[in-house]
């Protein structure tokens, strides 16, 4: 092992920068830099990575989900690590993830769901009987912080279900529509205060509050897309799923489609390159994920991602840009 190598300093030297800005995203919620650029570096490091695997650390950021989490919120510790996802950037890359999964499943039936990739911030709530216990966020994936007050502000999240299970775990995205977000943005120039980078920033910054009247005035809402473990719903697929929380009274977005082919996938991912603009919420890609969960769970996952699915992301915007023009000029 050569580690004095230009490729070896490189590398240390993109995981101390990718820390350095996940650190910014995800703890302090302040990006210096857009997801776009983030993105790129990150996929250098994973070249590196892949060209030499005997450089892999367990605490590289391509190991690792998220960031430190701060203090200021009890820890808890999710039953199922909740994992990130992998991400594509064009057609090519996706329909090398379709040839992946064909390779494992050879000759078996296969169905994608493709749901929006919502920017916001993932959350697992916990449902006792029925009655909503404990909010936590993602965290580093196997630790969150139990923000349990702040949730229960969020008025899409019901606070009861219709079931007598005695634990379910519901996921998904709490966001900041576009409106409440530009308002947040205009009250906090007036206030002198720094606006947020993003609706997803905003999103974070706002969940994480130690008060939760401070949670309560953002307006933040909530879509529901996952279940931390299959709690004895007898429940077979994603599409199943969806419809299953539709019926707990969850916010599921209404845009998700079922496809056989890769093609199509792509063909309907592209039918949202400019019509996500028109949406009052930000979504930074398209998820498409393998819809059988028996499927899934042989497919398996990762340390850090599941292999059934995997994030197309949208070229960024030109708004998103401007967030690397200013730490550029500071
Ligand atoms: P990710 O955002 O790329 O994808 C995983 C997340 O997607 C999930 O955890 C979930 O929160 C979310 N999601 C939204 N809709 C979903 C749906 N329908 N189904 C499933 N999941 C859905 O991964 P990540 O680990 O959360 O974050 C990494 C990304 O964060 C980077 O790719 C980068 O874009 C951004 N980031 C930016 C900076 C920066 O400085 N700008 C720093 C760190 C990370």
């Amino acid at each position: 092992m050569d580690n004095t190598s230009d490729l070896y300093q490189e590398l240390q030297k993109l995981r101390k920068l990718l820390e350095y800005h996940s650190y910014r995203y995800y703890t302090k919620d302040k990006p210096e830099i857009s997801d776009y650029e983030y993105d790129m570096q990150y996929r250098r490091l994973e070249d590196i990575e892949k060209e030499h695997p005997e450089w892999i650390t367990p605490d590289s950021p391509t190991q690792r989900v998220g960031s430190k989490i701060s203090g200021g919120f009890a820890k808890y510790t999710h039953d199922r690590p909740m994992l990130s996802l992998g991400d594509v950037f064009n057609d090519h890359e996706l329909m090398e993830f379709d040839q992946r999964i064909r390779n494992d499943l050879v000759d078996e039936k296969l169905e994608y769901i493709v749901e929006l990739k919502i920017d916001g911030l993932a959350v697992n709530l916990i449902y006792e009987k029925g009655k909503f216990v404990r909010g936590v966020t993602r965290g580093d994936g196997r630790v969150g912080e139990d923000i349990t007050n702040n949730v229960r502000t969020i008025r899409t999240i019901p606070l009861h279900i219709d079931s007598d299970s005695e634990h379910i775990e519901v996921r998904g995205e709490v966001y900041m529509p576009v409106d409440s977000f530009e308002q947040l943005n205009e009250q906090r120039i007036e206030d002198e205060l720094e606006p947020f980078a993003n609706p997803r920033n905003a999103a974070a910054g706002s969940l994480r509050q130690l008060d939760p009247n401070i949670t309560a005035r953002r307006k933040l809402a909530f879509f529901a897309y996952a279940l931390g473990g299959n709690v004895g719903l007898m429940i077979q697929s994603q599409e199943e799923l969806l419809q299953r929380l539709k019926e707990f009274h969850f916010h599921v977005n209404p845009e998700y489609r079922k496809f056989a082919d890769m093609s199509d996938v792509i063909q309907f991912i592209h039918s949202w390159d400019e019509r996500r603009r028109d949406l009052p919420y930000a979504t930074d890609g398209m998820v498409v994920k393998v819809n059988s969960f028996s499927q899934q769970e042989r497919l398996g996952n990762t340390v850090k991602i599941p292999r059934w699915a995997i994030a197309y992301k949208f070229p960024p915007e030109r708004a998103e840009t401007k967030v690397l023009d200013i730490s550029v000029s500071l």
